[in-house]
């Protein structure tokens, strides 16, 4: 599901290492045979070819789709504002909300009506990218039922959350005026943290039930790697995300005291002991190395960048389109379709950006975790198995481009090469 509005609660997923394991499942882990001298480039290319060409062509479709369908997002955003703002639906809701007494509580109702109208009109879209287009690709286990009343409990949490929290901005944006952009970045940043600290306890189990790891075998292998790095045991859960799809998937989420690491039951299921040990150390990697502080610290700034342009941005708009949009100023809840619209464009032309500093830090849980696991063949097996969902083999600047993971042909040559240079230690 996308929480299209609350994009920071999104931060607490970011750290994921997902994929989809569907066709591969009963090959398990391929440990590829080593000729007289073990050669990484000769071993990648064995790992390769492990894909099928239609598996292969599959997953480029699925992938490079993807980048398009985040451009259509964008320009259909770009409608909404128009909608919203030349056509008037913005000041008509503004009306509606108006019939209240408390201004404040007026830009309460002005954006459940925001959040509810742009939901309905975006719908076409997030049913075709969220449901129809991953059963096309076979990703997804939901029936439309299912899918729907997912959909449904995160609009409810950003009519509720979002509203509130937005609202609670605009209170400050009329006490702060030039400063706004300032404090909001840090309202914003401060909100994401509560987010992500209340986001295992409360947001996941609406979507998935989360347990102790029952695997006694698996638990104790993962929880010796944990104790070996500092990770505290009762910190590691399982998850039942084979009610959504085939995707294998653990991820590291929360703050502070809820920090924790899962792992779900398609790669209890899916994987072999290797691949379950290689997976889980990648995520103890992202815990030990605390990606979660370092992301927020990063993502803190580009905010701050953003509401500088969309500061910027917004003054020159407002005056430019004065007649026709009628914003009264910053502190004018009508223009808050231009508000998302702008911070979304920012962040879509920032999204190289964000992808490099994501990437940096999946680069170096892997390194974290070959060291860790010492199982170069469970994460090359695991790295093809997540190529139904990303693309294996993109070009350099692609990858750089597009990519917030590795992809599965570097993820697989560096685990080549650390079998290398370690083949004698065994
Ligand atoms: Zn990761």
């Amino acid at each position: 599901m996308k929480y299209r509005y609350l994009l920071l609660i999104l931060l607490s997923g970011l750290l994921s290492l997902t994929g989809n394991a569907k066709q591969t499942v009963t090959d398990s882990t391929v440990i590829i045979t080593q000729s007289e001298v073990f050669d990484a480039t000769v071993a990648t290319e064995q790992y390769l070819q492990t894909l099928t060409e239609e598996q292969k062509e599959n997953s480029d479709a699925y992938f490079e789709g993807g980048y398009w369908l985040d451009l259509w997002d964008l320009l259909i955003g770009f409608v909404i504002a128009l909608v919203f703002l030349s056509f008037g639906l913005s000041r008509l809701i503004k009306n509606i909300a108006e019939k209240i007494r408390n201004v404040h509580f007026q830009n309460f109702i002005y954006l459940v009506l925001y959040f509810l109208f742009s939901y309905i009109l975006v719908f076409p879209f997030t049913i075709f990218r969220g449901f129809f287009r991953e059963h096309n690709y076979g990703l997804s286990n939901m029936d439309f039922g299912g899918w729907f009343s997912e959909e449904m409990i995160g609009l409810a949490l950003t009519l509720f959350f979002g509203s509130i929290f937005i609202a609670f901005l605009y209170w400050v944006i009329s006490k702060v005026k030039q400063t706004w952009w300032i404090w909001g970045s840090t309202i914003m940043v401060v909100f994401m943290v509560f987010s992500m600290i209340i986001s295992p306890v409360f947001i996941s189990p609406l979507f998935n039930e989360y347990k102790p790891l029952e695997d006694q075998k698996i638990k104790e292998e993962i929880l010796s790697m944990a104790r070996a790095n500092g990770v505290p045991a009762d910190n590691v859960y399982q998850f039942d995300a084979s009610k959504q799809s085939n995707r294998i998937s653990a991820n590291v989420s929360g703050f502070g005291g809820t920090t924790r690491v899962s792992l779900n039951d398609n790669l209890l299921n899916q994987c072999s002991s290797a691949e379950i040990k290689a997976v889980m150390a990648h995520e103890l990697g992202h815990y030990v190395l605390n990606h979660i502080y370092e992301m927020l610290i990063y993502i803190a700034i580009l905010i701050f960048i953003g509401m500088a342009f969309v500061n910027w941005a917004f003054n020159k708009l407002i005056t430019r389109f004065k007649k026709k949009w009628a914003i009264a100023g910053i502190s004018d809840i009508v223009g808050f379709p231009l508000i998302v619209f702008l911070f979304s464009a920012f962040f879509f032309i920032a999204s190289p950006v964000m992808n490099n500093i994501i990437r940096s830090n999946e680069v170096e849980a892997d390194i974290f975790g070959l060291n860790t696991a010492r199982e170069p063949d469970g994460f090359a097996s695991v790295a093809m198995k997540l190529s139904t969902y990303r693309k294996i083999s993109p070009g350099k600047l692609e990858e750089i481009v597009f990519f917030d993971h590795p992809s599965g042909k570097t993820r697989v040559y560096n685990a080549m090469i650390w079998k290398a240079e370690h083949l004698d230690e065994e």
